[in-house]
């Protein structure tokens, strides 16, 4: 096999500015770098590396972006991020989302969001990002990676010897830089897509609903095009329990859960059930060697139920592509340091979040102290934003 030529040439692109390094003035320009993974986080950092003219490389197995499996809600943070990259949520159609309404046992409980997110599915919003990056001059490669080794990157089909790789393949491992699997029954996520009868789209509108059950929880959020989109983190417990059938799992829930049980209209067996195993919430890296960039799921993993994942991933995209502007690969350590430490703390409460919400005894406590004292809940949501 041999080793792809722009893994070791030369970094500018014919017509493109000259890299703004004034710390490496002098020296040999630096390969490109390479992206692996062209998700909102590999995306992030290529878009901020092509519009400095540094050329990037972006690998993802896909061809094009498919629909991730995720809750597809954008916090309030998230939509100013993506704006920040020129990307305008609500002008791609993304459902506005004003409050979260939170179902326990007893009376739901209405939370008015700080400011806007919104519902957009991911197909459409990595979609948009790839776009962006190819735009701004990355170059995007369809290869699935099977190891990183150092700094030899190895496909199906072709192979690579970067001095800085960005890796952003999210959910998925690399052998070679994988993370720790969980093991003490692990977070699964379940995802159904639907189209909802007018009677259930009036009742969503305007509202991000968490279910919380014994075990995890759902979220509903209406998507652009009148989609919704019905998202699950359970322990995988609960799908044992379920005989492993994502389809019993939810009839059993609906049977525990009458406000849940609205959500599954006549025909949803019907409907695409997808799951994605051992999600290793609370994971981040603190370390990492020169030349290597962890990013988005591949540097943190904040529990889904806080809906901050796609800003963490936008976020240390962005931050990763800058430190490399500013000192190339050597600036991969102090970058990961640094990213750490602007996310753990959002990381504890998202953590103790999850653990409440998933806790019946505890989620009953909380849901009735929030019905008593409606601010309790802003802070919390405040507290697992990242910086
Ligand atoms: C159940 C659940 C619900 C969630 N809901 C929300 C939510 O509502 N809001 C929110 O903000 N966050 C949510 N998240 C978190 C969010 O989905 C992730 O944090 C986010 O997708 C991370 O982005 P990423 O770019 O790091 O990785 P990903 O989005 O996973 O993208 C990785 C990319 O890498 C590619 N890739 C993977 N392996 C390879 C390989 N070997 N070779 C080449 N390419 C490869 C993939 O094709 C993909 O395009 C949820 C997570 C879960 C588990």
């Amino acid at each position: 096999m041999a080793t792809d030529p722009r893994g070791g040439g030369r970094g500018r692109r014919a017509g493109a500015p000259p890299f703004p390094f004034p710390a490496l003035r002098g020296e040999d320009p630096l390969t490109p770098p390479l992206i692996l993974g062209a998700g909102p986080a590999g995306c992030a950092a290529a878009i901020v590396l092509a519009r400095s003219g540094a050329h990037p490389l972006l690998v993802d197995r896909d061809a094009e972006a498919g629909d991730v499996l995720c809750g597809g809600f954008l916090s309030w943070a998230t939509a100013e991020r993506l704006r920040g990259l020129g990307i305008d949520a609500e002008a791609l159609g993304a459902h506005a989302v004003e409050r979260l309404l939170l179902f326990g046992s007893g009376r739901p409980v209405e939370i008015p969001l700080p400011r806007r997110a919104f519902g957009l599915s991911r197909k459409t919003l990595d979609s948009t990002l790839r776009r962006q990056a190819t735009e701004a001059g990355a170059e995007p490669i369809v290869e699935t990676i099977r190891q990183v080794n150092g700094h030899h990157v190895l496909g199906r089909q072709r192979e690579w010897r970067p001095e800085s790789l960005f890796l952003a393949t999210g959910k998925h491992d690399v052998r070679g830089v994988t993370r720790p699997r969980p093991t003490d029954d692990p977070a699964l996520g379940i995802r159904l897509r639907f189209r909802p009868s007018a009677t259930l789209a009036k009742r969503l509108a305007g509202t991000i609903e968490l279910h919380l059950f014994d075990g995890g929880y759902a979220g509903v959020v209406l998507q652009e095009g009148a989609s919704a989109n019905l998202c699950l983190a359970v322990r995988k417990s609960l799908l044992a329990e379920a005989g492993g059938n994502p389809v019993d799992l939810l009839s059993n829930l609906a049977a525990r859960h009458p406000h849940f049980a609205l959500r599954l209209e006549p025909g949803w067996r019907e409907g695409a059930i997808e799951t994605i195993g051992a999600v290793p919430y609370g994971w981040s890296a603190s370390t990492t060697d020169p030349g290597l960039f962890r990013l988005g799921d591949q540097a943190a993993v904040i529990p889904s139920l806080a809906g901050e994942g796609i800003d963490i991933a936008l976020a240390s995209g962005i931050a990763a592509a800058e430190a490399w502007l500013q000192g190339g690969p050597a600036a991969a350590p102090a970058f990961q340091r640094k990213f750490y430490e602007s996310v753990k703390d959002s990381m504890r409460w998202a953590g103790a979040a999850w653990s409440l919400a998933e806790t019946p005894a505890a989620a009953h406590a909380g849901l009735a102290a929030a019905r008593l004292v409606p601010g309790l809940i802003a802070p919390l949501m405040a507290a697992t934003r990242i910086a």
